[in-house]
């Protein structure tokens, strides 16, 4: 049996805020990741999905060590990393890289691309020398489409799909074993998304990466997961394989987010069954009590608002987070007076 390369338990990040006013302090606390189990293992890539505001990126900083958790547990080949020293984290995140959402913004307009791409290995192959860094660069740029005479070019002078050749180069060319990537197309055109996700999908196999892919199409989020999570309010609502999740959802959340996904046919997107999300993601500093979907969800019974959902492990190893998960697959998705408000997944 495989083993994972990264065992996340009961993951928790919170954030005080003041919520008072001028003249009194009322501090509250945000919990951004509220007790996230996931493991991930190798060579395969999570999809975490959610709308925005649902604590993925917090997730990610926590995972790579760049947001400190506040209870739980982040393991790592073994080494745990929360309330792990900060010389230990910096020297693991080689082992952990990310690819960042803004290409152009995340690239220092200072440095050359040749200087970008080599910065982080200089910091941890300072051995190395001049040349072997140069040619580790150029090949580098060439893996990932670029040619190695762009190396004493500026980051402005690249299109936003080069630009995030340049991050996906710089992220891998201190060889990681997981390469978290953080909305990594949602800034591009939909014309170069495919080519960066497919860029991403070669490099993964060709060097056997582990890969976190967060998103909020899920479009992307299935043409490249093996699995895929989904995530509301800072917790797992299901976390199943791909074809499940697609073809059978058993989370009502997971069935609405599926749902919003345009289709790209007309006649076919005019007369599918509109299963809206109503309102807004409730505020985190005030979460619903019970199952934290339960106001926006149509299936919702008492029981939903006094007792919080386990993660519920399934017979196939999918997992949901549901008081009803056995029933409601089978149900029609109730008639709402406000379908046109739709929600996007956001
Ligand atoms: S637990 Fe209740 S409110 Fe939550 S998703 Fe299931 S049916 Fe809806």
């Amino acid at each position: 049996m495989r083993s994972p390369v990264l065992e996340v338990r009961d993951l928790q990040v919170h954030f005080r805020v003041d919520a008072g006013s001028f003249f009194r302090h009322d501090y509250h606390s945000i919990r951004a990741v509220d007790g996230i189990s996931l493991d991930v293992y190798p060579a395969e890539t999570l999809g975490i999905v959610g709308e925005s505001g649902c604590g993925k990126s917090t997730l990610a900083r926590a995972l790579l060590g760049l947001q400190r958790a506040r209870g739980g547990s982040i393991k790592w080949l073994g080494d745990e990393f929360v309330g792990a020293s900060e010389e230990f984290l910096r020297k693991k995140r080689r082992e952990i890289q990310i690819i960042f959402q803004d290409p152009s913004g995340s690239l220092d307009p200072r440095m050359t691309v040749g200087e970008i791409v080599a910065e982080p290995l200089k910091t941890f192959f300072p051995s190395m020398s001049k040349m072997q860094i140069r040619e580790r660069v150029s090949g580098m740029l060439q893996m990932v489409g670029l040619r190695s005479d762009q190396l004493n070019r500026y980051p402005h002078e690249f299109s936003g799909g080069q630009c995030q050749r340049v991050g996906i180069a710089r992220a891998l060319v201190v060889n990681p074993r997981l390469v978290v990537c953080d909305e990594p197309v949602s800034a591009l055109d939909v014309s170069i998304q495919a080519q960066i996700v497919n860029l991403l999908k070669d490099l993964q196999q060709k060097l056997q990466l582990s890969l976190i892919f967060i998103a909020h199409d899920l479009s992307v989020v299935r043409h490249v997961s093996d699995r895929v999570l989904v995530m509301y309010l800072g917790r797992v609502m299901e976390l199943a394989d791909r074809e499940s999740i697609y073809h059978a959802p058993r989370h009502p959340y997971t069935r609405a987010l599926i749902e919003s996904v345009p289709i790209p046919d007309p006649v076919r997107e005019r007369a599918r069954a509109r299963r809206s999300l109503q309102g807004d993601m409730p505020s985190p500093l005030n979460p619903p009590s019970g199952c934290v979907f339960r106001t926006r969800c149509p299936f919702a019974i008492d029981r939903c608002a006094a007792e919080v959902p386990e993660l519920e492990m399934l017979e196939d190893g999918n997992r949901v987070a549901c008081h009803r998960h056995r029933e409601l697959p089978g149900e029609p998705w109730p008639e709402s007076d406000e379908a046109d408000e739709e929600v996007s997944p956001t």
